[in-house]
C-alpha cells in the first residue's frame, strides 16, 4: 500500500481524497518509480477541484509532474536506482501521475534527472518552468534576441511567469513583467524584472492595434490579454502563447499577423517530442539560476495538496508548489 490523493467521480460526485492505495491498482507501464516530490500546476488545480475537465478516467491520481528513483524498468536504457523526471504525456489526466509514493508509467516518457538539479528543484520547475523554458526556445528560434526590445511577461505571479521573467532575465533580455498583484512587485524585480505593469490594461476588449512596444512575449493568460498584447506588439515581434488563466478564447482581429507581421507562437508541454524536452532541460540547466528556484518556491506535504489546488485557482499562490509525496 501508498499514499496519494486519488480523483473519483461518481453518484455521490466529483471527489479528490487522500487515499491509501494498493500497488495492484497502478496502471500499466514498464517502469515503477518511487516518487520524491510531485508539484502542483494549474492543471492539477483543475483536476483536484473540477473545475476543469482535465480527468479523463476514474478513479485517478492526479499530478502531471514527478520526479522519483526507478524501483524496477523493464524499459531499454532505464535501470532500477536511475533518477527520472516525468511531465505531461498525459499523465495526472488519463494515467495515474505523481501526487502518489509510487507511480507506473511508459519509460518513453521520462527524462533522466539533470545533474545541475536536485530532485526537488527538478519540480520547482515542473511543467511550468519547462513551459516556460519552451516558450523562451521559441521566441529564441523566431529571432528575438535581447537588443530586440522589452520582453512581456503575463500571468508574471504565477509559475510559468515567474520561471519565465527569472530565465529572460538571466538571458539578457529587459523584462516587463504583468501582474494582478502589484504588491509583489519586489518578488518580481528580486527574479529580475525591469518593469511591473497592471494587467487591467489588457483584461477587456481593446483596439485591433494598439501602441507598439513588445519585441516579444510570453503569455499565460489568453482571452482579452492574448489578443490585447498581440496587438501591442512592434512590428515583426513574437508572441508565444501556452496558457488560458483568463480564458480559452481568443478575441482577436487579423490587423497584428497582417500589418504588422506579428508571429504567434503556440507552446505544448504535454506531447512536445522528446528530442526538444531533452533540449529545454539542457537550457535550463545552463540559463536558469537556481538560487532564484528557492524564491520561486514553497513545499507542501501531500495531504495538503488538496486545499493548495483550489487556492493556486483563486490565483492566491505565487510562483511554485512543490510537493513533498513522503
Ligand atoms: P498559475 O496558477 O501558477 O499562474 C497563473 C497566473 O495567471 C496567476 O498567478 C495570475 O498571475 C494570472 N491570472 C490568473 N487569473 C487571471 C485572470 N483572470 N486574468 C489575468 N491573469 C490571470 O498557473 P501556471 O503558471 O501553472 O500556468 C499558467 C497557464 O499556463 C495556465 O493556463 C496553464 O494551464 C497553462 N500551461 C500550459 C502549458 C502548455 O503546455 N501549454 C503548460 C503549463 C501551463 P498574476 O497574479 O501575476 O496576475
Amino acid at each position: 500500500m501508498f499514499k496519494g490523493i486519488l480523483i473519483e467521480k461518481d453518484d455521490a460526485g466529483y471527489r479528490a481524497t487522500l487515499s491509501d492505495i494498493d500497488e495492484a491498482q497502478l496502471p500499466e507501464g514498464d517502469v515503477t518509480v518511487n516518487v520524491q516530490y510531485s508539484t502542483l500546476n494549474y492543471k492539477d488545480g483543475l483536476a483536484i477541484t473540477g473545475k476543469g475537465p482535465v480527468v479523463r478516467k476514474f478513479p485517478l491520481v492526479p499530478g502531471i509532474d514527478l520526479v522519483g528513483t526507478v524501483e524496477s524498468s523493464s524499459h531499454e536504457g532505464i535501470a532500477a536506482g536511475d533518477a527520472v523526471v516525468l511531465n505531461g504525456w498525459g499523465v495526472g489526466e488519463g494515467h495515474w501521475g505523481g501526487l502518489a509514493q509510487k507511480a507506473k508509467l511508459k519509460g518513453e516518457w521520462l527524462v533522466p534527472l539533470p545533474s545541475a538539479f536536485t530532485p526537488k528543484q527538478a519540480m520547482a520547475i515542473g511543467t511550468a518552468g519547462y513551459t516556460a523554458m519552451l516558450c523562451v526556445l521559441a521566441l529564441e528560434r523566431h529571432g528575438v534576441t535581447p537588443d530586440k526590445g522589452e520582453i512581456l511577461v503575463t500571468g508574471a505571479n504565477g509559475g510559468v511567469g515567474s520561471v519565465a521573467v527569472a530565465l529572460l532575465a538571466k538571458l539578457g533580455y529587459t523584462v516587463v513583467a504583468s501582474t494582478g498583484r502589484p504588491q509583489e512587485a519586489d518578488y518580481l524585480k528580486s527574479l529580475g524584472a525591469a518593469e511591473i505593469i497592471d494587467r487591467a490594461q489588457f483584461s477587456a476588449a481593446g483596439r485591433p492595434l494598439a501602441k507598439e512596444r513588445w519585441a516579444g512575449a510570453v503569455d499565460t493568460v489568453g482571452s482579452h490579454t492574448l489578443a490585447n498584447v498581440c496587438a501591442s506588439t512592434r512590428y515583426r515581434g513574437v508572441v508565444t502563447a501556452c496558457g488560458l488563466a483568463q480564458g480559452m478564447d481568443f478575441p482577436a482581429t487579423v490587423a497584428p499577423f497582417i500589418l504588422r507581421g506579428v508571429t504567434l507562437a503556440g507552446v505544448d508541454s504535454v506531447m512536445c517530442p522528446r528530442v526538444d524536452r531533452l533540449e529545454a532541460w539542457a537550457r535550463l540547466a545552463r540559463d536558469l539560476d537556481v538560487s532564484k528556484l528557492d524564491l520561486i518556491t514553497h513545499e507542501i506535504a501531500l495531504s495538503d495538496a488538496i486545499p493548495a489546488a483550489a487556492e493556486l485557482l483563486e490565483g492566491k499562490i505565487r510562483g511554485r508548489v512543490v510537493v513533498d509525496v513522503n
